[in-house]
């Protein structure tokens, strides 16, 4: 039997353990990346231990001095970074950012076109049989953007056409949700907004994925193009913590406000918040030049794999304009099976459904893709050279079959020149070194 104190350590052990195997490894979650010693210091303060309910100025909470500050300046940050004229730093997540979207434009019972799962849409644009949050929690009727699987894209005519069908069925949708979790290319807002506006509708756009290419200046303008509302992710190509937020327009303002508050947060992660505000500042010094590269390097690892023998989806395009390249891997196994093996090499990567997948009877757990993202690794100072570098470690497990200790063994070598965070003010401490303050 263990006692408290043992179990007391073993967690400290276990995330000690982590941190050492992040520092050997190479982490190519698309939707992960690493934020700046900075922001892990601010995650530590004593913000994460207050509540401050309500808009900053006006909280229902004592002690908020310093706290509205910073999210004052959050906002303003945030507005500079996307020339938004609304936003809302207070979704704690992703997902709770598209929960403020969908209750603040949208009833149950409404239609919402969004794209599939294994399209590349999220969990959260899910249908209620499949648990997806639309469906499930908000009572959304779902129905599906097309994909055109060869540009891997929503196909303009193919969408115009299903939104007047919709409309003549009496299923008008009230919301058409853009944004994707395999994002590889801009999606066609400019193309289909007035369409959407057309038939009352609202334009979402989803940008947990692309927030911090669009701030860097080097993905797509979705409130220019013509989105009404988009919820983004602070941590996937963004420098933030695990958080969320909404950006919007002014007349929007009041609604959107109130779905988060009172309606989806009470406490709202203002540790988070000071470290989205830190990240903020980061982006608007390093975000273009981080950006750049981080599109430079998805490519250069698109074309390397391609070279080396690997289905690279939507070569004639470049593979990619964002972070990410989805893979059709049936030709070496399947994704969860390769998704493990390369695990074993320490190269971190994860299973994902090809569009056709479901058709073809491939199931979520073994689908016939891997997608790959390359923010983390760009924030830790890679660069084209590098990508040429991973790609042979991934054809050496994959291809060659070569065995994944051999291959673990030279991963981390490469690793160990670059274990800093880069496109930041200061990097005194290692990206992954522990931080004991007991
Ligand atoms: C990751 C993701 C989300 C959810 O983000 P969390 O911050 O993890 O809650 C929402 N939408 C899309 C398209 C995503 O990829």
């Amino acid at each position: 039997m263990s006692t408290p104190r043992d179990d007391y350590n073993h967690v400290f052990e276990l995330l000690q353990q982590h941190h050492k195997w992040f520092q050997e490894c190479i982490p190519l979650i698309a939707s992960e990346n690493i934020p700046s010693p900075a922001v892990r210091e601010a995650l530590t303060s004593d913000f994460g231990n207050r509540y401050a309910e309500g808009w900053p100025g006006e909280r229902v909470y004592a002690g908020c001095r310093f706290i509205d500050q910073v999210e004052f300046k959050c906002i303003e940050l945030m507005k500079k970074l996307f020339k938004a004229e609304f936003v809302d730093v207070r979704p704690i997540s992703g997902v709770v950012a598209n929960l403020v979207v969908y209750t603040a434009f949208t009833e149950p019972g409404d239609t919402m076109m969004a794209l599939s799962i294994p399209c590349g849409g999220h969990i959260t644009m899910g249908k209620k049989r499949l648990g997806g949050t639309a469906g499930a929690v908000h009572g959304l009727n779902v129905e599906y953007l097309p994909l055109d699987y060869k540009e891997l894209n929503i196909d303009v005519d193919k969408a115009k056409a299903k939104i007047e069908k919709l409309a003549n069925e009496g299923k008008t949708p009230k919301l058409v949700m853009f944004g994707a979790s395999v994002f590889p290319f801009p999606h066609p807002v400019k193309e289909l907004a007035e369409t959407i506006h057309g038939v009352g509708a609202t334009v979402g756009y989803d940008a947990a994925h692309v927030a911090g290419l669009i701030a860097g200046g080097q993905f797509q303008d979705p409130l220019r193009e013509g989105a009404d509302v988009v919820s983004l992710s602070t941590h996937k190509t963004f420098f933030g913590p695990q958080h969320g937020g909404v950006l919007s327009w002014e007349k929007y303002a009041d609604r959107i406000k109130r779905a988060t508050f009172p309606g989806m947060v009470s406490n709202h992660h203002l540790h988070a918040v000071a470290g989205v505000t830190i990240a903020c500042a980061e982006l608007l010094e390093f975000g273009k030049e981080y950006a750049s590269q981080v599109v430079r390097n998805a490519k250069a690892l698109g074309q390397a794999l391609y070279e080396r023998g690997f289905n690279v989806l939507a070569e004639h395009k470049g593979f990619t304009q964002s972070h990410v390249i989805l893979i059709d891997i049936t030709k070496h196994g399947d994704g969860g099976t390769i998704e493990e093996t390369l695990e074993k090499a320490n190269i971190i990567i994860n299973r994902n459904l090809l569009p056709w997948d479901i058709k073809e009877g491939r199931h979520f757990m073994h689908p016939g893709g891997i997608r790959l993202g390359v923010s983390e690794v760009t924030r830790l100072g890679m660069r084209e050279s590098e990508m040429d570098e991973i790609a042979e470690f991934i054809k050496r497990v994959v291809i060659d079959k070569e065995s994944s200790e051999k291959v673990k063994e030279d991963v981390a070598e490469f690793r160990r020149n670059y274990q800093k965070v880069h496109y930041c003010f200061e990097n005194a401490t290692e990206a992954y070194k522990y931080i004991r303050i007991r």
